[in-house]
C-alpha cells in the first residue's frame, strides 16, 4: 500500500468535518484502517480520535499539519458496516459526525480503554489443540506461534503474549474468533464458548415454523420482516430459533429490546437455551461494566449481544441476525441530549449495510413498521393465535360522563375490581401520569403552579412535599397556600400516587403495588415490585407505562385503563397510535392462565371513532382507520416531518435562529414539493413570550416552544430545507454550537 499523505480524523466536537493529520512520526509507512483510534494533538489539547478515511491533499497549509501522535488500535473499533451505518446515521438526523461516533463507543473507550482487556488470561479450546495438532493455521506464522504459546502453558495472559510476540493481539482476538482460544477473565474462569444449544426448545407450531423457515432460507443476506404476534404468541421462541441457527453457522446475533429491567424473563430464556455467554448492556451499567460487555462482544467471546437502544451499536462479530423485540415501543427512540436517533431505523439501516436478516417483533406494530410491510419493504410474518390457551381478554368501555367518580375512578370500576378480588383474580391499573396530581390549583385566584425554568405545569409529590417539572426536572417544595394570595391550594386531577392512596382507602387490607419512575428508583425495585405481584402477595398493581412491557401476570382477570382520552386528543399525532398500542399490551399482560380478562376503558368520549374500532376490530382494524387519517392529514408515515431545534440563553437569540431558519426553509421555486412550515409562527409567538411550552405543538409532548417543524410530501426536500439552513457557511459554526438539530422521523431504507 502506498504511503498516506494524510489521514481524516473525525473528533467528538459539534462540528461536520474531519481533520487532516500527518501519518505519526514513529511510522508513517504504516497504514491505518478507518474505525482505528487515534490521539492527536488539538490546539494545547490532546484527543482521541478516530481515523474514517485517506486523503492525498488538504486544505489546511502544510505547515499547520501536525502528526498523529498515537494509534491506539490494532483493530479498528469500528468495522467497515458499522461506518457506514454511522456515516448515514450523521447524514440522516443531520447531525455532526464526531457526537455520532462518540455514542457508538463506550465511555472508556472514548478516554482510551484499549479495545481487548489486557488482563485477559486465554487459553486453548480443544478445537484450538485439533487445529494445532493438523498443522493449523498454515497461513497465519504469527497465530500459530501465539497458539501454540498458548497451549503451552496452562493459560497464557495477553500481557505476557504481547511481550513475546509484536502484533499479539491481533493474531489473539484472529485465534479466538476461530474459536481456537477462548478468554478467561482473571479471578473467574469461564468455559470456551460453546454455542450449541443447551435445551432444544419446543416443537414450533406450524406459524412459527413457517416464520423460522421464511427467515432461515436467506440468512446470508438482507431482509426485513415483521413478525406480528400477539403477546404469546410464541415470538421469543422464533428468535431463539434464528439465533441458534447463526450460532451454528460460527456468526452471531444482536438482540435490542426495550428496558432490560422490564424484561428480565426473555434474558432468562436466551441465557437458558444457549450455553454461549451473552453480552447484555443497558443504561444500568457503570462504565466499567459497559466496557467488559463491548469487550466481550468485541473480542467474539459473547456471540449473543442483548441490550437496550444504544446496543444497535454494539460491536458483534461476524453479525449474522438482529432482532428488534417490541419494534414499536417509543424507548427505541434516543430524544434527548445531542445525537437523537431512532434504534429500530438504525438497526434496520445496519442489517442492510451488513447483509443479513432483521426481524421486528411486535403484538401492535408502529403504524410506519405496518406502512413498510404493505408497501412491500417489509415481509410480514403472522402469529395468530396464542400458544398458551388462553381467551382473549373482553374489552368495555366505561362513561366518565355518566357515572359517578372518587378521584378519578368510576363507580362501576370499583365494583368490577372488587368483583375481581372476591374471586380470587389480580387487578391491573393503568394510568400514564405518574406523581400525586398533575396540577396544584388556587381555588380562589386560580393560580396554578408553573415551572419557573421552561413554563411546564409542576406535578404534585404529595408523599415527597415537592412539586417537581415532568419537562425540565425542575423541583420546588409545595407550598402550603397560595404564593399569590395566600389562600387554599389543592391538587387537581390524578397521578398514580393519588390513584394508590384512593384505592388503599376503597379496599382497605388489600396489598397494593405501584410501578412508575418515582417508586422504582435503583436496581432490584422493578424485581421486587414484580415479585410482590407474581407470589400473588400483592392484588392490585397501579402503574404508568412501566406495566405494559415483558411481565405477565396469569392471575390479573382485570385491567382498568384510567383515562383513555389523553390519548384521543393529544396534539402529537402518534398519541392515538400509543394509546391503543398501550391498550392492547395492557390487555395482553391479563388472564394468561385458565381465566379470561376484562379490560375496562374510562372514557368521556365512548362514541369516538378510534375506540369504536379498536374494540371492533382490535389492533390491526384501528390501524387501518387511523392510517387513513393520517394519509388524509398528511402525517408521517406519508409526509416528512423535520424539526429545527434551538436552544440559546435568551429567547430573542432563539427567535433569531429560528426565523432566519425559516426564511431559508422557504420551498425552492423550481421543485415540485408542497412544503409547510408547522406551528412555527405559533411557536415562536410562545417563545417570544417567555418560551412557554407549546400546547399547539405537533412535536411529541409538545416542543417547548423552541422548535419549529417542517413537513414535506417530498423526502428529499426537507434534507434539503435542513441542510440549507444548517449547512450555509456563516451559519455553520454558530448552528453546531447552538447544537440545533434535526431529525425527520419516518421510515429508512429508501
Ligand atoms: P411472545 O414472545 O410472542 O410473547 P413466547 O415465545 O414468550 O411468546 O411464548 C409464549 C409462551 O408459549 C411461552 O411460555 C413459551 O414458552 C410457550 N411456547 C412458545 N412456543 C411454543 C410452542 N411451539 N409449543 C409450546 N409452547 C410454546
Ligand atoms: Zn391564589
Ligand atoms: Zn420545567
Amino acid at each position: 500500500m502506498n504511503r498516506a499523505a494524510l489521514w481524516r480524523v473525525v473528533l467528538d466536537m459539534p462540528l461536520r468535518r474531519p481533520f487532516d493529520y500527518l501519518p505519526p512520526k514513529d511510522d508513517p509507512g504504516k497504514p491505518i484502517m478507518p474505525g482505528t483510534r487515534v490521539r492527536v494533538p488539538f490546539g494545547r489539547q490532546r484527543l482521541i480520535g478516530v481515523v474514517v478515511g485517506a486523503a492525498a491533499s488538504s486544505d489546511i497549509a502544510p505547515e499547520r499539519l501536525r502528526p498523529i501522535l498515537e494509534v491506539l488500535d490494532a483493530e479498528p473499533v469500528l468495522d467497515p458496516p458499522m461506518l457506514a451505518l454511522l456515516n448515514w446515521a450523521a447524514d440522516y438526523y443531520h447531525h455532526p459526525i464526531g457526537e455520532v461516533l462518540a455514542a457508538a463507543l463506550p465511555k472508556a473507550l472514548r478516554l482510551g480503554a484499549a479495545a481487548a482487556a489486557l488482563s485477559t488470561r486465554w487459553v486453548a479450546s480443544p478445537a484450538g489443540r485439533a487445529a494445532a495438532a493438523d498443522g493449523e493455521p498454515r497461513r497465519a506464522p504469527q497465530q500459530r506461534r501465539v497458539l501454540l504459546q498458548v497451549m503451552h502453558n496452562e493459560s497464557c495472559s495477553a500481557r505476557d503474549i504481547a511481550a513475546l510476540f509484536p502484533g499479539a493481539r491481533a493474531a489473539l482476538r484472529a485465534l479466538a474468533r476461530r474459536g481456537w482460544i477462548a478468554a478467561l477473565e482473571e479471578g473467574r474462569t469461564r468455559p470456551a464458548p460453546r454455542t450449541a444449544p443447551t435445551a432444544q426448545g419446543f416443537a414450533l407450531n406450524e406459524e412459527q415454523h413457517a416464520a423460522v423457515a421464511t427467515v432461515g432460507a436467506s440468512l446470508q443476506q438482507f431482509g426485513a420482516y415483521l413478525l406480528h404476534g400477539i403477546t404469546g404468541s410464541g415470538k421469543t421462541e422464533v428468535y431463539l430459533h434464528l439465533v441458534a441457527r447463526v450460532l451454528a453457522q460460527g456468526r452471531s446475533a444482536l438482540i435490542l429490546v426495550p428496558e432490560i429491567g422490564l424484561t428480565p424473563q426473555l434474558v432468562g430464556r436466551f441465557r437458558e437455551r444457549f450455553a454461549a455467554p451473552l453480552a447484555v448492556l443497558h443504561s444500568g451499567l457503570t462504565d466499567r461494566e459497559r466496557l467488559d460487555a463491548w469487550r466481550e462482544a468485541f473480542a467474539g467471546d459473547a456471540r449473543i449481544v442483548l441490550g437496550t437502544r444504544s446496543a444497535v451499536f454494539a460491536p458483534a462479530h461476524a453479525l449474522g441476525l438482529i432482532v428488534v423485540d417490541e419494534e414499536h415501543d417509543a424507548s427505541f427512540k434516543q430524544h434527548e441530549g445531542g445525537f437523537r436517533y431512532s434504534a429500530r431505523d438504525l438497526a434496520v439501516v445496519r442489517a442492510q449495510r451488513s447483509g443479513v436478516p432483521i426481524v421486528l417483533g411486535s403484538a401492535t406494530p408502529a403504524f410506519e413498521t405496518l406502512f413498510n410491510a404493505s408497501a412491500g419493504r417489509y415481509q410480514r410474518l403472522a402469529l395468530p393465535r396464542r400458544t398458551a390457551q388462553a381467551q382473549a381478554p373482553h374489552l368495555g368501555l366505561i362513561d366518565l360522563r355518566v357515572n359517578a367518580v372518587q378521584a378519578g375512578i368510576s363507580t362501576p370500576a370499583i365494583d368490577a375490581i372488587q368483583r375481581h378480588l372476591n374471586a380470587a383474580g389480580q387487578v391491573l391499573i393503568f394510568l400514564n401520569r405518574r406523581g400525586y396530581a398533575p396540577t396544584l390549583l388556587c381555588t380562589a385566584c386560580g393560580w396554578t403552579a408553573a415551572c419557573a425554568q421552561c413554563d411546564a405545569r409542576l406535578t404534585v409529590h404529595q408523599a415527597a412535599g415537592r412539586l417537581r417539572c415532568h419537562h425540565c426536572g425542575a423541583d420546588a417544595p409545595l407550598p402550603a397556600s397560595c404564593p399569590q394570595c395566600g389562600f387554599a391550594v389543592r391538587p387537581v386531577g390524578q397521578g398514580t400516587q393519588r390513584i394508590e392512596e384512593k384505592l388503599a382507602e376503597l379496599f382497605p387490607g388489600v396489598p397494593i403495588v405501584r410501578l412508575d419512575r418515582d417508586a422504582v428508583r435503583k436496581r432490584g425495585d422493578i424485581e421486587a415490585a414484580m415479585q410482590r405481584m407474581a407470589s400473588g402477595e400483592a392484588r392490585i398493581l397501579v402503574g404508568t407505562q412501566m406495566v405494559t412491557k415483558g411481565h405477565d401476570f396469569p392471575n390479573v382477570t382485570l385491567v382498568v385503563v384510567m383515562n383513555a382520552d389523553q390519548g384521543l386528543f393529544s396534539t402529537d399525532f402518534r398519541a392515538p397510535e400509543r394509546l391503543a398500542q398501550t391498550i392492547v399490551q395492557v390487555a395482553g399482560r391479563a388472564g394468561r392462565g385458565d381465566r379470561p380478562g376484562e379490560v375496562l376503558i374510562q372514557t368521556e368520549f365512548p362514541d369516538h371513532p378510534l375506540l369504536r374500532s379498536l374494540l371492533a376490530d382490535g389492533y390491526d382494524g384501528f390501524a387501518r382507520t387511523a392510517l387513513v387519517e393520517r394519509e388524509q392529514a398528511a402525517w408521517p408515515p406519508f409526509s416528512r416531518l423535520a424539526a429545527v431545534r434551538d436552544s440559546a440563553k435568551s429567547a430573542a437569540a432563539a427567535l433569531e435562529f429560528l426565523t432566519a431558519a425559516r426564511e431559508l426553509a422557504r420551498p425552492p421555486p423550481t421543485r415540485n414539493c408542497s412544503l409547510k412550515l408547522l406551528t412555527a409562527a405559533r411557536c415562536i409567538a410562545f417563545l417570544t413570550a417567555g418560551s412557554a411550552r407549546s400546547s399547539n405543538c405537533p412535536a411529541p409532548g409538545g416542543c417547548a416552544g423552541r422548535s419549529m417543524w417542517i413537513r414535506s410530501n417530498y423526502s428529499e426536500c426537507a434534507a434539503l430545507v435542513d441542510c440549507a439552513a444548517l449547512h450555509r457557511p456563516d451559519n455553520r459554526r454558530e448552528a453546531a454550537t447552538r447544537g440545533a438539530s434535526a431529525q425527520r422521523p419516518g421510515a429508512p431504507g429508501r
